[in-house]
């Protein structure tokens, strides 16, 4: 099993490799994040020993059940699932970044907390471009008045942009929803807020999202093999 997850990190390694060659990039400006939801915290251990430090997690409470078993390997933690209010607390104490940033209700939640805690945090802010009701992120109509706003706040420090792209088959309907975010990011960098990472594309559509700009890519199936997740895992919780 470990030596399985240390292989597909290789072989992931290797496809961001071949996507910055067909894009003239440079590999060195796009970072791996390991999609970690539902996987044990041992073989978060395994992987992060490989060399990627990078983590993130979809729940609260997975944040929280594997934070010590994983303090003895030095790492960076992301939050990218969907954050009710109720919860930023507890994410503070364990996320270094809060990827998934979706509404301006949200981040001024998050600033008073932060004013409180007297600190400040990175986040990224989430678009919906795939307009699939079911998602989370803010209309990318929206999104240059939404990041204005999220900027005024001043606990809150506004690193990029985050999108899952369209689940389909069809490359180019994908590709559709990386370029928009690019083209907001252009938008928003325009009034100079620093959204310098684009954090797009995951185990299906990665090499899509780098020819399109990604600088982060988020992959969790490619690497740690089909889990059995409820879709709330990606469009939050559902109120069971
Ligand atoms: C699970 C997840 C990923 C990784 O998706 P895979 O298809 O498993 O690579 C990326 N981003 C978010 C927000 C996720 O929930």
């Amino acid at each position: 099993m470990n030596n399985q997850i240390l292989q597909n990190i290789k072989a992931i390694q290797q496809r961001i490799e071949n996507a910055c060659k067909t894009s003239g990039r440079n590999s060195n400006d796009v970072q791996l994040l390991l999609a970690t939801k539902t996987v044990a915290a041992i073989d978060i251990q395994t992987a992060i020993q490989s060399g990627t430090t990078l983590i993130g997690e979809n729940k609260v409470q997975e944040l929280k059940d594997k934070f010590e078993a994983l303090k003895i390997v030095p790492h960076q933690t992301h939050f990218i699932g969907h954050l009710q209010t109720n919860k930023i607390k507890d994410v503070l104490l364990y996320a270094d970044c809060i990827h998934s940033v979706d509404r301006l209700a949200l981040a001024t939640q998050l600033q008073k907390r932060l004013e409180q805690e007297d600190r400040t945090v990175d986040v990224m802010l989430q678009i919906n471009t795939s307009y699939e009701a079911s998602k989370y992120g803010a209309a990318p109509e929206e999104a240059l008045n939404f990041a204005q706003a999220v900027n005024q706040l001043d606990r809150i420090h506004i690193t990029g942009l985050m999108t899952i792209g369209l689940f389909s088959a069809e490359a180019e309907r994908v590709r559709k929803c990386f370029q928009l975010l690019k083209h907001l990011q252009r938008q928003i960098l325009d009034k100079n807020i620093p959204v310098h990472e684009l954090s797009m594309g995951m185990s299906n559509d990665l090499e899509i999202a780098i020819e399109e700009g990604a600088t982060m890519i988020r992959v969790g199936t490619a690497i740690f093999g089909q889990r059995q997740y409820p879709d709330s895992y990606y469009w939050g919780e559902t109120l069971i």
